[in-house]
């Protein structure tokens, strides 16, 4: 049986991973694979964290099963992080999934479930697992423009233009902040105009928010979500965890779907059945965790203020880089470096310029000129703008 099988395209993050590990070269720069790191290039445990599971460690007595959707407790404090005030309780069901990832295969499977006919239109480019988990799970998929590839800002004319085909039933699948890969994202009235165009369309939003915290702040970068929230009846919310509590690898995010009160008990249950389908239990240690720290008001201050130092360092790298490139090249044409929010900006390089930045200045990112901010630090912002010029970009 298992020879019918055939061979799975590689992850491209996980192969440039490969190559950046075999090369030799001591001053080889990694700004590659999607993880937060610090200046001296470790992706840390926070302080809270640390905290949190010492506490956890000391007072926790079973690890018996919890329940199928996940802690109340973490799927209260989950909403209220994203969502602040903008729904009313009796809208929102909510389930912990294993990460954003999980949050999006369970919405995708949802959408599947509610209407097998939808389209789920996404920006043109958007983060490869979307488009990849769509097409396993045989829906359909509408690309609409997004990143204008001259001022690397977002093409919002275009996006306008493309949404304005949406039909009832169909989903518009939206970043809420730090677009991934491009770093442009929407401005509040952006939101507003996107809000009212779903109203026209009866399309329906899912917002994937997978960095809230690393772009404008915890509350700035919420905004969005919470104005498409106020705005309109039914909304699909994946939010993840690993970014912004730095837990990767503890595989801990929430699906939060928005309906109207006489539709919640049945779109919670079927949250909970998706879950016991896919994996039953949600993974919990993360979720308790990032509960603790959410409730606890020494804790969640000390995980904001480290997140906040996290935040500014990005984008103190960004600015730096920015204003090295204008020096360097005497035009303002990389300002939109510090224009772009969050972890990524897309360079707007060819596929060989990228080799170029590989092959002769080890410097690693994704092909599509995606570059991590923080995987720079101050000594080696020079070093790339330096090269950044000298394959012509
Ligand atoms: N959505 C986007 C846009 C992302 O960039 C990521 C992380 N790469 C995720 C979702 C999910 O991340 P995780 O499953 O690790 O929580």
């Amino acid at each position: 049986m298992l020879g019918t099988l055939k061979p799975q395209p590689a992850d491209k993050i996980l192969q440039l991973i490969g190559q950046f590990k075999a090369d030799p070269r001591t001053d080889k720069i990694d700004l590659g694979v999607g993880v937060y790191k610090d200046p001296t290039g470790l992706t840390p445990v926070m302080r809270a964290v640390k905290a949190a599971e010492k506490q956890l460690w000391e007072a926790e007595k079973t690890k018996t099963y919890t329940g199928l959707a996940g802690e109340p407790e973490y799927n209260a404090a989950m909403a209220t992080l994203v969502l602040g005030d903008a729904a009313a309780a009796d809208r929102i069901s909510s389930v912990a999934t294993p990460g954003g990832t999980g949050a999006c295969r369970q919405a995708f499977e949802l959408i599947r479930m509610a209407n097998p006919e939808a389209s789920v239109w996404v920006s043109d480019p958007t983060w490869p697992n979307h488009l990849s988990i769509l097409k396993y799970l045989g829906m359909k998929v509408e690309p609409y423009r997004y990143f204008d590839a001259d001022t690397r800002a977002v093409d919002f004319e275009a996006m306008l233009a493309d949404l304005a085909a949406a039909k009832p039933g169909d989903v518009v699948l939206l970043h809420g902040c730090c677009h991934n890969p491009t770093g442009a994202n929407l401005t509040l009235p952006q939101w507003q105009a996107v809000a009212e165009l779903l109203e026209k369309t009866g399309a329906v939003p899912m917002i994937d928010i997978a960095y809230q915290g690393f772009g404008d702040g915890l509350e700035e970068d919420a905004a969005g979500v919470r104005l498409i929230a106020s705005r309109r009846p039914e909304v699909l919310i994946a939010a993840s965890c690993s970014k912004n509590f730095g837990i990767y690898r503890e595989r801990t995010g929430a699906l939060i779907a928005l309906s109207e009160p006489t539709n919640r008990e049945v779109t919670q249950g079927t949250l909970a059945f998706l879950n016991r389908q896919n994996y039953s239990f949600p993974p919990d240690h993360g979720a308790r965790l990032v509960t603790m720290i959410l409730t606890d008001p020494t804790l969640r201050a000390d995980w904001q203020a480290e997140l906040e130092e996290v935040r500014r360092g990005m984008l103190g790298l960004r600015e730096q880089l920015a204003k090295e490139l204008q020096r360097l090249s005497g035009s303002d044409r990389f300002g939109f470096i510090a224009e772009h929010r969050g972890m990524f900006s897309r360079l707007g390089a060819s596929p060989e310029q990228v080799e170029r930045l590989k092959t002769e200045h080890g410097i690693y990112m994704v092909g599509d000129s995606r570059l991590n901010i923080a995987g720079l630090n101050t000594t080696t912002v020079p070093i790339l703008a330096r090269a950044i010029l000298d394959v012509g970009i």
